[in-house]
Protein backbone atom coordinates (compact mmCIF):
# COMPACT_ATOMS: atom_id res chain seq x y z
CA UNK A 1 0.00 0.00 0.00
CA UNK A 2 1.24 3.63 -0.28
CA UNK A 3 1.41 5.80 2.30
CA UNK A 4 1.02 8.95 0.76
CA UNK A 5 -0.88 11.80 2.85
CA UNK A 6 -1.22 14.99 1.27
CA UNK A 7 0.16 17.63 -1.18
CA UNK A 8 2.66 20.22 0.72
CA UNK A 9 3.47 23.75 -1.07
CA UNK A 10 7.07 24.18 -0.72
CA UNK A 11 7.08 28.08 -1.23
CA UNK A 12 4.72 28.95 1.76
CA UNK A 13 4.49 25.22 3.79
CA UNK A 14 0.10 25.53 3.29
CA UNK A 15 -0.56 21.40 2.72
CA UNK A 16 -3.51 20.17 1.36
CA UNK A 17 -5.60 16.87 0.80
CA UNK A 18 -5.00 15.11 -2.43
CA UNK A 19 -7.77 15.78 -4.18
CA UNK A 20 -8.03 19.64 -3.00
CA UNK A 21 -5.73 20.69 -5.40
CA UNK A 22 -4.71 19.49 -8.79
CA UNK A 23 -1.72 21.42 -10.13
CA UNK A 24 -0.73 24.61 -7.90
CA UNK A 25 -0.43 25.83 -4.62
CA UNK A 26 -3.86 27.75 -4.46
CA UNK A 27 -2.39 30.26 -2.01
CA UNK A 28 0.81 31.46 -2.58
CA UNK A 29 -0.48 31.44 -7.01
CA UNK A 30 3.23 30.47 -7.79
CA UNK A 31 3.51 28.12 -10.82
CA UNK A 32 6.64 26.42 -10.71
CA UNK A 33 6.27 22.60 -9.37
CA UNK A 34 5.83 23.75 -5.81
CA UNK A 35 3.65 21.01 -4.82
CA UNK A 36 5.46 18.36 -2.66
CA UNK A 37 4.22 14.90 -2.02
CA UNK A 38 4.36 14.13 1.88
CA UNK A 39 4.54 10.71 3.11
CA UNK A 40 4.56 9.44 6.48
CA UNK A 41 7.88 7.58 6.83
CA UNK A 42 7.68 5.70 10.23
CA UNK A 43 4.98 3.71 8.58
CA UNK A 44 6.92 3.05 5.51
CA UNK A 45 9.88 1.97 7.59
CA UNK A 46 8.27 -0.86 8.56
CA UNK A 47 7.51 -1.79 4.87
CA UNK A 48 10.85 -0.42 2.60
CA UNK A 49 14.02 -1.76 4.40
CA UNK A 50 16.63 -4.26 3.16
CA UNK A 51 14.78 -7.12 4.46
CA UNK A 52 12.08 -6.72 3.05
CA UNK A 53 12.99 -5.41 -0.28
CA UNK A 54 15.64 -8.41 -0.68
CA UNK A 55 12.51 -10.53 -1.10
CA UNK A 56 10.80 -8.42 -3.46
CA UNK A 57 10.86 -9.85 -6.70
CA UNK A 58 9.21 -6.87 -8.70
CA UNK A 59 12.89 -5.77 -10.07
CA UNK A 60 11.07 -2.45 -11.51
CA UNK A 61 10.20 0.76 -10.28
CA UNK A 62 7.09 -0.31 -8.49
CA UNK A 63 8.90 -1.87 -5.89
CA UNK A 64 9.01 1.15 -3.89
CA UNK A 65 5.15 1.04 -4.02
CA UNK A 66 4.65 2.56 -0.85
CA UNK A 67 7.01 5.80 -1.17
CA UNK A 68 4.85 6.37 -4.78
CA UNK A 69 1.43 8.16 -4.48
CA UNK A 70 -0.50 5.25 -6.14
CA UNK A 71 -3.95 4.88 -4.79
CA UNK A 72 -4.72 1.59 -7.49
CA UNK A 73 -2.00 -0.49 -8.62
CA UNK A 74 -4.12 -2.33 -10.72
CA UNK A 75 -3.68 0.70 -12.69
CA UNK A 76 0.46 0.25 -13.27
CA UNK A 77 1.56 0.10 -16.90
CA UNK A 78 2.52 -3.53 -17.91
CA UNK A 79 5.69 -1.71 -19.59
CA UNK A 80 9.56 -2.32 -17.39
CA UNK A 81 10.92 1.14 -15.85
CA UNK A 82 13.48 1.15 -13.78
CA UNK A 83 16.01 -1.34 -11.78
CA UNK A 84 18.61 0.11 -14.31
CA UNK A 85 22.09 -1.08 -14.70
CA UNK A 86 24.03 0.42 -12.25
CA UNK A 87 28.10 -0.12 -13.74
CA UNK A 88 31.38 0.23 -12.06
CA UNK A 89 33.53 2.59 -14.59
CA UNK A 90 37.19 2.47 -13.17
CA UNK A 91 38.35 3.48 -16.87
CA UNK A 92 35.97 6.33 -16.96
CA UNK A 93 37.09 7.06 -13.32
CA UNK A 94 40.88 7.73 -14.67
CA UNK A 95 40.05 9.32 -17.56
CA UNK A 96 37.99 11.81 -15.55
CA UNK A 97 40.54 12.04 -12.12
CA UNK A 98 38.34 10.48 -9.62
CA UNK A 99 38.79 8.06 -7.36
CA UNK A 100 35.60 5.96 -8.64
CA UNK A 101 32.85 6.21 -10.87
CA UNK A 102 29.63 4.96 -11.42
CA UNK A 103 27.46 4.96 -14.41
CA UNK A 104 23.85 3.74 -14.03
CA UNK A 105 22.53 3.76 -17.54
CA UNK A 106 19.05 5.20 -17.96
CA UNK A 107 18.92 4.69 -21.44
CA UNK A 108 17.60 0.89 -20.42
CA UNK A 109 14.19 2.30 -19.83
CA UNK A 110 11.15 1.30 -22.78
CA UNK A 111 11.55 4.49 -24.72
CA UNK A 112 15.22 4.64 -23.69
CA UNK A 113 16.03 7.69 -21.53
CA UNK A 114 15.13 8.63 -18.02
CA UNK A 115 11.83 9.97 -18.33
CA UNK A 116 10.04 6.77 -18.72
CA UNK A 117 9.65 6.96 -14.38
CA UNK A 118 7.74 9.84 -14.87
CA UNK A 119 5.57 9.14 -17.79
CA UNK A 120 4.35 5.74 -15.94
CA UNK A 121 3.32 8.30 -12.84
CA UNK A 122 2.07 10.28 -15.05
CA UNK A 123 -0.56 7.40 -16.79
CA UNK A 124 -1.80 5.86 -13.96
CA UNK A 125 -2.70 9.81 -11.76
CA UNK A 126 -4.49 10.31 -15.53
CA UNK A 127 -6.52 6.79 -15.25
CA UNK A 128 -7.03 7.18 -11.41
CA UNK A 129 -8.50 10.59 -12.81
CA UNK A 130 -10.52 9.28 -15.41
CA UNK A 131 -8.68 11.93 -17.64
CA UNK A 132 -9.98 11.54 -21.77
CA UNK A 133 -6.36 12.85 -22.67
CA UNK A 134 -2.89 13.57 -21.39
CA UNK A 135 -0.94 16.38 -22.34
CA UNK A 136 3.12 17.50 -22.30
CA UNK A 137 5.78 19.68 -23.93
CA UNK A 138 9.34 18.77 -24.33
CA UNK A 139 12.05 18.64 -25.76
CA UNK A 140 11.89 15.09 -27.30
CA UNK A 141 12.18 12.34 -24.09
CA UNK A 142 9.31 13.28 -22.44
CA UNK A 143 7.32 13.24 -25.34
CA UNK A 144 8.73 10.19 -26.41
CA UNK A 145 8.18 8.57 -23.17
CA UNK A 146 4.78 9.86 -22.50
CA UNK A 147 4.13 8.55 -26.00
CA UNK A 148 5.14 5.04 -25.30
CA UNK A 149 3.52 5.01 -21.64
CA UNK A 150 -0.33 6.76 -22.87
CA UNK A 151 -0.11 3.88 -25.84
CA UNK A 152 0.57 1.02 -22.71
CA UNK A 153 -2.30 2.56 -20.83
CA UNK A 154 -4.85 3.39 -23.71
CA UNK A 155 -5.34 6.91 -23.09
CA UNK A 156 -5.11 9.53 -26.39
CA UNK A 157 -1.59 12.10 -26.06
CA UNK A 158 -1.63 15.21 -27.42
CA UNK A 159 2.13 16.06 -27.68
CA UNK A 160 4.13 19.58 -28.02
CA UNK A 161 7.59 19.94 -29.64
CA UNK A 162 10.24 21.92 -30.94
CA UNK A 163 9.75 21.74 -34.64
CA UNK A 164 13.73 20.82 -34.51
CA UNK A 165 13.69 17.89 -32.27
CA UNK A 166 15.50 14.67 -33.33
CA UNK A 167 14.00 12.78 -35.82
CA UNK A 168 14.39 9.74 -33.63
CA UNK A 169 12.19 11.44 -30.87
CA UNK A 170 9.87 12.35 -32.85
CA UNK A 171 9.55 8.77 -35.05
CA UNK A 172 8.77 7.44 -31.19
CA UNK A 173 6.17 9.85 -30.97
CA UNK A 174 4.44 9.09 -33.94
CA UNK A 175 5.05 5.44 -34.00
CA UNK A 176 3.29 5.17 -30.66
CA UNK A 177 0.26 6.74 -31.71
CA UNK A 178 0.08 10.32 -30.06
CA UNK A 179 -0.92 13.67 -31.76
CA UNK A 180 1.97 15.49 -32.18
CA UNK A 181 2.59 19.13 -32.41
CA UNK A 182 5.70 20.55 -33.93
CA UNK A 183 6.29 23.87 -32.67
CA UNK A 184 7.87 26.21 -35.08
CA UNK A 185 9.99 28.25 -31.95
CA UNK A 186 11.17 27.38 -29.04
CA UNK A 187 10.74 24.08 -26.49
CA UNK A 188 9.87 27.41 -23.80
CA UNK A 189 7.60 28.27 -26.54
CA UNK A 190 5.84 24.91 -27.07
CA UNK A 191 5.30 24.86 -23.06
CA UNK A 192 3.28 28.30 -23.00
CA UNK A 193 0.90 26.34 -26.16
CA UNK A 194 0.91 23.08 -24.23
CA UNK A 195 -0.42 24.91 -21.12
CA UNK A 196 -2.93 26.79 -22.76
CA UNK A 197 -3.94 23.67 -24.30
CA UNK A 198 -4.61 21.73 -21.18
CA UNK A 199 -6.02 24.28 -19.67
CA UNK A 200 -8.84 25.31 -22.43
CA UNK A 201 -9.48 21.39 -23.30
CA UNK A 202 -8.99 19.81 -19.84
CA UNK A 203 -6.17 17.54 -20.76
CA UNK A 204 -4.30 15.95 -18.14
CA UNK A 205 -1.18 17.52 -17.71
CA UNK A 206 1.89 15.54 -17.81
CA UNK A 207 4.20 17.90 -17.27
CA UNK A 208 6.81 17.39 -14.66
CA UNK A 209 7.61 21.36 -13.19
CA UNK A 210 3.30 21.33 -13.23
CA UNK A 211 2.17 17.84 -11.83
CA UNK A 212 3.46 17.13 -8.50
CA UNK A 213 3.53 13.39 -9.17
CA UNK A 214 6.32 13.10 -11.98
CA UNK A 215 9.00 13.97 -9.28
CA UNK A 216 7.51 10.98 -7.25
CA UNK A 217 8.47 8.59 -10.39
CA UNK A 218 12.06 10.36 -11.06
CA UNK A 219 12.91 9.82 -7.72
CA UNK A 220 12.95 6.03 -7.78
CA UNK A 221 16.28 6.51 -9.79
CA UNK A 222 17.56 7.63 -6.28
CA UNK A 223 15.71 4.96 -4.42
CA UNK A 224 17.61 2.14 -6.72
CA UNK A 225 20.87 4.02 -5.95
CA UNK A 226 20.52 3.71 -2.69
CA UNK A 227 19.35 -0.27 -2.79
CA UNK A 228 22.05 -0.80 -5.02
CA UNK A 229 25.13 0.65 -3.55
CA UNK A 230 24.29 -1.16 -0.55
CA UNK A 231 24.26 -4.39 -1.96
CA UNK A 232 27.21 -3.14 -3.51
CA UNK A 233 29.64 -1.25 -1.27
CA UNK A 234 27.95 -1.72 1.93
CA UNK A 235 27.94 0.74 4.35
CA UNK A 236 29.47 3.59 2.22
CA UNK A 237 27.82 5.79 -0.74
CA UNK A 238 29.60 8.02 -3.69
CA UNK A 239 30.54 11.32 -2.19
CA UNK A 240 28.48 12.95 -5.60
CA UNK A 241 25.86 12.29 -7.67
CA UNK A 242 26.19 13.75 -10.89
CA UNK A 243 22.78 14.57 -13.60
CA UNK A 244 22.48 17.08 -16.52
CA UNK A 245 19.57 19.97 -15.57
CA UNK A 246 17.22 21.36 -18.06
CA UNK A 247 13.85 22.25 -16.19
CA UNK A 248 15.28 21.39 -13.07
CA UNK A 249 12.75 18.00 -12.40
CA UNK A 250 15.20 15.41 -12.86
CA UNK A 251 17.69 16.88 -10.98
CA UNK A 252 15.14 17.57 -7.98
CA UNK A 253 13.24 14.28 -8.03
CA UNK A 254 16.85 12.17 -7.44
CA UNK A 255 17.82 14.54 -4.32
CA UNK A 256 14.04 13.95 -3.02
CA UNK A 257 15.11 9.89 -3.14
CA UNK A 258 17.91 10.36 -1.72
CA UNK A 259 16.53 12.07 0.96
CA UNK A 260 14.11 9.32 1.81
CA UNK A 261 16.62 6.27 1.47
CA UNK A 262 18.59 8.52 3.98
CA UNK A 263 16.08 8.46 6.21
CA UNK A 264 15.07 5.06 5.21
CA UNK A 265 18.88 3.93 6.57
CA UNK A 266 19.97 2.05 3.46
CA UNK A 267 22.43 5.54 2.56
CA UNK A 268 24.90 6.32 5.56
CA UNK A 269 25.31 9.95 4.61
CA UNK A 270 23.95 12.28 1.81
CA UNK A 271 25.92 12.71 -1.44
CA UNK A 272 26.66 16.29 -2.54
CA UNK A 273 24.93 16.88 -5.70
CA UNK A 274 26.72 18.48 -9.35
CA UNK A 275 24.02 19.82 -11.65
CA UNK A 276 25.33 19.83 -14.96
CA UNK A 277 24.29 22.35 -17.61
CA UNK A 278 25.51 23.48 -20.95
CA UNK A 279 27.64 26.73 -21.29
CA UNK A 280 25.02 28.48 -24.28
CA UNK A 281 22.03 27.71 -21.37
CA UNK A 282 23.11 27.29 -17.89
CA UNK A 283 20.28 29.56 -15.78
CA UNK A 284 20.50 27.18 -12.94
CA UNK A 285 24.34 28.10 -13.03
CA UNK A 286 24.12 31.75 -13.22
CA UNK A 287 21.33 31.92 -10.35
CA UNK A 288 23.54 29.84 -7.95
CA UNK A 289 26.23 31.51 -8.72
CA UNK A 290 24.85 34.61 -8.19
CA UNK A 291 22.84 34.06 -5.20
CA UNK A 292 19.81 35.53 -7.72
CA UNK A 293 16.39 34.60 -8.62
CA UNK A 294 16.01 32.87 -12.02
CA UNK A 295 16.50 34.82 -14.97
CA UNK A 296 15.27 32.87 -17.98
CA UNK A 297 17.92 32.96 -20.86
CA UNK A 298 18.05 31.93 -24.79
CA UNK A 299 19.02 28.64 -25.04
CA UNK A 300 22.07 27.31 -27.57
CA UNK A 301 23.52 24.35 -27.26
CA UNK A 302 23.18 20.69 -29.47
CA UNK A 303 21.64 18.96 -26.23
CA UNK A 304 18.43 19.14 -26.86
CA UNK A 305 17.23 17.50 -23.61
CA UNK A 306 18.17 20.48 -21.37
CA UNK A 307 18.11 23.48 -23.71
CA UNK A 308 15.41 25.04 -21.26
CA UNK A 309 16.08 28.64 -21.22
CA UNK A 310 13.19 28.81 -18.66
CA UNK A 311 13.36 26.43 -16.09
CA UNK A 312 9.59 25.02 -14.80
CA UNK A 313 10.93 23.41 -11.21
CA UNK A 314 13.78 26.31 -10.41
CA UNK A 315 13.17 25.92 -6.59
CA UNK A 316 12.87 21.65 -6.60
CA UNK A 317 15.74 21.59 -8.88
CA UNK A 318 18.28 24.76 -6.87
CA UNK A 319 17.44 23.14 -3.24
CA UNK A 320 18.75 19.58 -4.57
CA UNK A 321 22.37 22.12 -5.33
CA UNK A 322 21.96 24.11 -2.16
CA UNK A 323 20.89 21.47 0.50
CA UNK A 324 23.36 18.59 -0.60
CA UNK A 325 25.81 21.44 -0.67
CA UNK A 326 26.63 20.51 -3.99
CA UNK A 327 27.60 22.82 -7.39
CA UNK A 328 26.49 23.58 -11.07
CA UNK A 329 28.90 23.51 -13.87
CA UNK A 330 28.66 23.95 -17.27
CA UNK A 331 29.89 22.49 -20.29
CA UNK A 332 30.46 23.44 -23.94
CA UNK A 333 29.17 21.94 -26.46
CA UNK A 334 32.30 20.55 -27.56
CA UNK A 335 33.11 18.91 -23.97
CA UNK A 336 29.62 17.32 -24.59
CA UNK A 337 30.45 16.06 -28.03
CA UNK A 338 33.60 14.58 -26.85
CA UNK A 339 32.01 12.81 -24.19
CA UNK A 340 29.83 10.58 -26.24
CA UNK A 341 32.65 8.26 -27.77
CA UNK A 342 34.13 8.83 -24.41
CA UNK A 343 31.68 7.45 -22.05
CA UNK A 344 30.97 4.98 -24.84
CA UNK A 345 34.77 3.81 -25.08
CA UNK A 346 35.49 4.02 -21.43
CA UNK A 347 32.29 2.18 -19.72
CA UNK A 348 30.72 0.96 -23.01
CA UNK A 349 27.44 3.28 -22.41
CA UNK A 350 26.25 5.18 -25.22
CA UNK A 351 24.35 8.01 -24.06
CA UNK A 352 22.62 11.34 -26.07
CA UNK A 353 24.30 14.82 -25.20
CA UNK A 354 22.06 15.31 -22.36
CA UNK A 355 22.97 11.98 -20.89
CA UNK A 356 26.54 12.03 -21.34
CA UNK A 357 26.69 15.78 -19.81
CA UNK A 358 26.97 14.34 -16.63
CA UNK A 359 30.22 13.07 -17.62
CA UNK A 360 31.64 15.88 -19.14
CA UNK A 361 30.88 18.17 -15.91
CA UNK A 362 32.74 15.88 -13.52
CA UNK A 363 35.70 16.19 -16.06
CA UNK A 364 34.99 20.16 -15.85
CA UNK A 365 34.43 19.61 -11.55
CA UNK A 366 37.62 18.22 -10.98
CA UNK A 367 39.74 20.98 -13.17
CA UNK A 368 38.00 23.32 -11.17
CA UNK A 369 38.89 21.61 -7.88
CA UNK A 370 34.91 21.43 -6.91
CA UNK A 371 35.29 17.25 -7.18
CA UNK A 372 38.31 16.16 -5.53
CA UNK A 373 40.30 13.44 -6.67
CA UNK A 374 40.19 11.19 -3.83
CA UNK A 375 36.51 11.41 -4.24
CA UNK A 376 33.61 9.11 -6.02
CA UNK A 377 30.87 9.89 -7.94
CA UNK A 378 27.36 8.14 -9.51
CA UNK A 379 26.74 9.78 -12.82
CA UNK A 380 23.25 9.67 -14.10
CA UNK A 381 23.68 8.72 -17.56
CA UNK A 382 19.95 10.10 -18.32
CA UNK A 383 19.11 9.14 -22.23
CA UNK A 384 20.69 6.54 -25.07
CA UNK A 385 22.38 7.55 -27.89
CA UNK A 386 20.57 6.21 -30.28
CA UNK A 387 18.36 9.05 -29.58
CA UNK A 388 20.13 11.64 -31.74
CA UNK A 389 22.75 10.07 -33.74
CA UNK A 390 23.51 13.09 -35.71
CA UNK A 391 25.36 15.05 -33.05
CA UNK A 392 27.24 11.08 -32.35
CA UNK A 393 28.51 10.92 -36.14
CA UNK A 394 29.82 14.61 -34.91
CA UNK A 395 32.37 13.39 -32.49
CA UNK A 396 33.39 9.75 -33.79
CA UNK A 397 35.90 8.98 -36.99
CA UNK A 398 34.90 7.61 -40.87
CA UNK A 399 34.04 4.26 -41.81
CA UNK A 400 37.05 2.63 -44.16
CA UNK A 401 35.05 1.98 -47.49
CA UNK A 402 36.10 -0.74 -49.22
CA UNK A 403 35.19 -2.87 -51.72
CA UNK A 404 34.31 -6.53 -50.66
CA UNK A 405 37.69 -7.79 -51.33
CA UNK A 406 40.36 -8.80 -48.87
CA UNK A 407 43.14 -7.20 -50.42
CA UNK A 408 41.44 -3.89 -49.49
CA UNK A 409 41.19 -4.55 -46.00
CA UNK A 410 44.35 -5.84 -45.67
CA UNK A 411 46.03 -2.33 -47.11
CA UNK A 412 43.53 -1.14 -44.20
CA UNK A 413 45.09 -2.92 -41.76
CA UNK A 414 48.72 -2.42 -43.56
CA UNK A 415 48.19 1.16 -42.95
CA UNK A 416 47.07 1.02 -39.47
CA UNK A 417 49.99 -0.96 -38.72
CA UNK A 418 52.24 1.50 -39.77
CA UNK A 419 51.13 4.49 -38.23
C1 LIG B 1 14.80 15.76 -19.59
C2 LIG B 1 16.19 15.33 -19.64
C3 LIG B 1 17.17 15.87 -18.79
C4 LIG B 1 16.92 16.98 -17.81
O1 LIG B 1 15.81 16.82 -16.97
P1 LIG B 1 15.05 18.11 -16.41
O2 LIG B 1 14.01 17.60 -15.53
O3 LIG B 1 14.50 18.84 -17.60
O4 LIG B 1 16.06 18.94 -15.70
C5 LIG B 1 18.45 15.36 -18.91
N1 LIG B 1 18.77 14.41 -19.81
C6 LIG B 1 17.86 13.86 -20.62
C7 LIG B 1 18.28 12.81 -21.58
C8 LIG B 1 16.53 14.31 -20.57
O5 LIG B 1 15.64 13.78 -21.41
Amino acid sequence: MSYFTGLRCVHCGRTYNTNEVEYFCSACGYHDGILDVVYDYEAIKREVNPLALAQNADYSMWRYLPLLPVADASLLPHLQVGWTPLYDAPRLADELGVARCWVKDEGRNPTASFKDRASAMGVVKALEKKASKITCASTGNAASSLAGFAAAAQIPAAIFVPANAPAAKVAQLLVFGAQVFAVQGTYDQAWELCMQASAEFGWYNRNCAVNPYLIEGKKTVSLELGEQFMRLTPGSFPDWVVVSVGDGCTIGGVWKGLREMHILGFIPRLPRILGVQADGCRPFLTAWRDHSTLVPCEAHTLADSIAVGHPRNFSKGMSAVTESGGAFVSVSDEEILQSIPMLARKAGVFGEPAGVAGAAGVKRAVELGVIGGSESVAIIMTGNGLKDIQSAMRAVGRTIQVRPDIREVREAVAVELTA
